[in-house]
């Protein structure tokens, strides 16, 4: 790790352990090294802002373990078969599948259409890409031989050319089943009593599928010796982590949503096939709920990033930028759920604008020379170092903005003159400099965005002026100046929105 970051953390680099239930301080396997698996999303419709906050999240983890110095490898799959309707492990169609055959299309065509999709929209939230992306299906010969290995451990049992995992023998062996989501194998069981499918085939109602033996009409099959078929769901990851960063692992994430079945299954599959869990530290991001209620597609209850890059939905009044989506998706701690509304995103936008204006003051501004080392110079290490510990803190990126936003206050008064460059040393300056830097671009992976090109606030001004003299032939019911404005404008295609709170405009 970075030494000079080292002495900033004093009490290391705090993780809270979701299987644990406890902030832990991180040690990695190998030192300096961090390997890290993501659950990435199953490709079989346009990704929505919640499963964006999901990754963007993930993001700023990965780009954080970086920053300290770790070389991180980062491996995120692609779901591309056996993730069932309902989350279902047998009896139900697959998602891919079964818009393939809706859309009258190659199983493939849906996986690479909406894969590059997640692609385009990861670019547009300049989230990094991952080290590996591997997919479910370039992994089907690992995944037999996973099976294989259940099957041989006694801990998974074939019926009628499924294989299903021993949910009961696993709890009696290692008494961990249920642990991650903390729930009890009796509950579970009384559960899936009652949403019975395919139970017959099954020893206990919460065992799952590992192998699923394919109906005549399903599209998607893999020969394997217990059947023509295809894996189930959870089965990939387990392999995936397995094969690209070792039997065990340092850390594992995904959405809260993943912990029960997914995570909790794929923990039993590794002990199944290797006898101990796969990693030392889970963590689970929060869901991203719009209005207050779970952003899921399947209700009608989800934004899209397009929508709100062009203020085309009823839950807005306006169009925001990628960067303002992203600079409001780190306002918030990554385990507590984020609300989205159209006020929190305006709140969200005025708060990305007067850190980037900072940021450009900052930059531009030259020590005089000759300044002291005094209360101002210690407020202004101290928030910086405050900043460092708060990423240190479990990645708490609303309390780092805090921090710099303590800095955005005293470079405006910098600059306005209410404080001075006497007080404040040339290094200290430097060092203000280089923080704002990591911490927005290489930390935080903000971009600078045109939102006003010229910089200086010129286009803005020149904006309101435009939309202040159409307002004015407007209530002049002067209908002719107020077209004229509208279609000048949308020639260069500016978006005008008449909100409940005034006109604002975007660039389309
Ligand atoms: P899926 O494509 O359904 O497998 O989901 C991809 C990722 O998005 C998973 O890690 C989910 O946990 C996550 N996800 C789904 N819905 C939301 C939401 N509303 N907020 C945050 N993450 C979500
Ligand atoms: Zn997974």
């Amino acid at each position: 790790m970075n030494p000079y970051l080292c002495t900033l953390m004093k009490n290391g680099l705090q993780l809270f352990n979701s299987y644990t239930g406890k902030k832990e301080v991180f040690t990695p396997i190998h030192e300096g090294q961090v390997g890290i698996y993501v659950c990435g999303p199953t490709v079989y419709s346009d990704v929505h802002l919640g499963n964006c906050r999901t990754f963007v999240s993930f993001d700023v983890i990965f780009r954080y373990l970086q920053y300290l110095g770790y070389k991180v490898r980062y491996v995120r799959n692609i779901t591309d078969v056996g993730h069932l309707e309902g989350d279902a492990d047998s009896n139900a169609e697959d998602k891919i599948s079964k818009k393939a055959r809706l859309e009258q299309l190659e199983p493939m065509q849906i996986v690479q259409h909406y894969m590059n999709g997640f692609h385009d929209m990861m670019r547009v939230f300049n989230t990094l890409p991952p080290h590996i992306e591997p997919r479910a299906t370039g992994h089907i010969v690992e995944q037999i031989e996973m099976v294989q290995a259940i099957l041989d451990n006694g801990l998974a049992y074939e019926a009628n050319g499924s294989v299903y995992f021993d949910t009961l023998k696993f709890a009696e062996q290692h008494g961990v089943y249920g642990a991650l989501s903390g729930r009890k194998i009796e509950d579970l069981i009384a559960e899936s009593r009652d949403n019975l499918k395919n139970q017959d085939e099954k020893r206990h109602p919460s065992d799952f599928a590992i192998w699923i033996k394919a109906a005549p009409e399903h599209l998607m099959r893999w020969t394997a010796p217990w059947s023509v078929g295809f894996p189930g769901w959870h089965l990939e990851c387990s392999v995936m982590s397995t094969k690209y960063l070792g039997e065990k692992f340092d850390i594992h994430g995904g959405g809260n949503d993943l912990k029960f079945p997914h995570h909790e299954n794929e923990i039993a599959q590794n002990y199944g096939a290797c006898g101990h869990a796969p990693c030392n530290y889970w963590l689970h991001a929060n869901m991203l709920l719009l209005n207050g209620k779970k952003m899921a597609k399947s209700d009608g209850n989800s934004i899209m990033p397009g929508e709100l890059f062009t203020g085309q939905s009823p839950h807005l009044t306006k169009a925001y930028s990628p960067m303002v989506v992203r600079f409001f998706m780190l306002q918030s701690h990554y385990s507590s759920t984020l609300d989205l509304t159209d006020d929190a995103l305006q709140a969200g936008e005025k708060g990305y604008r007067r850190l980037m204006e900072a940021q450009k003051l900052l930059q531009a501004m030259a020590h005089p020379g000759g300044g002291s080392a005094g209360t101002l110079d210690k407020e202004i290490n101290a928030a910086i170092e405050q900043a460092f510990a708060d990423m240190s803190d479990d990645f708490n990126t609303p309390k780092a903005l805090a921090s710099l936003f303590e800095l955005v206050t005293k470079v405006n008064s910098l600059k306005g003159g209410q404080l001075s460059f006497n007080d404040l040393t040339d290094a200290t300056l430097d060092r203000l400099k280089q923080t704002f830097n990591d911490f927005i671009f290489t930390i935080f992976g903000l971009q600078e965005e045109n939102f006003d090109s010229s910089g200086d606030g010129v286009v803005d001004g020149l904006m309101q002026l435009i939309l202040d003299m159409r307002q004015t032939a407007r209530t002049n019911k002067d209908w002719g100046t107020s077209d004229k404005i509208r279609d000048a404008l949308k020639e260069l295609d500016i978006v005008v929105k008449d909100g409940k709170d005034g006109v604002t405009w975007t660039k389309g």
